[in-house]
């Protein structure tokens, strides 16, 4: 059984499709992708410190339980708070910045040439 694809038979690689230089039309191009890394730098920064400060504020919630069990709760609460927000972060910032990348800066850059250039610029 094979679905028909009538048209872009391309479709399954997207990522993958290499736009040409608007200037000399040479399909040398590297993608930059400055706001991916960033983007996701900075999510996993932000997002590690949310989740400290969320799993220390749940700590002193903890703390009328007793200070052994507020004490395993931060340990064990800061670390996999942290990791979890951190990767959320992480995650988020890159698609943050992956939409960054593609709307906003010159994503591309021709190796011929040096033309930097967006996915929307003609
Ligand atoms: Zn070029």
């Amino acid at each position: 059984m094979h679905d028909l694809i009538p048209e872009q038979p391309w479709a399954g690689d997207v990522m993958d499709v290499v736009p040409r230089c608007p200037r000399c039309r040479s399909a040398q191009i590297e993608t930059r992708n400055l706001g991916r890394k960033y983007g996701g730098a900075i999510g996993a920064i932000a997002g590690t410190t949310s989740g400290v400060t969320l799993a220390l504020s749940g700590a002193e919630v903890g703390f009328v339980g007793g200070p052994i069990g507020a004490l395993m709760g931060a340990a064990a609460g800061v670390v996999i708070d942290g990791i979890v927000a951190g990767a959320a972060g992480c995650a988020a910032g890159s698609k943050l910045g992956a939409a960054i990348d593609q709307n906003i800066l010159d994503n591309y850059r021709c190796r011929a040439c040096g033309h930097t250039f967006g996915d929307t610029s003609p």
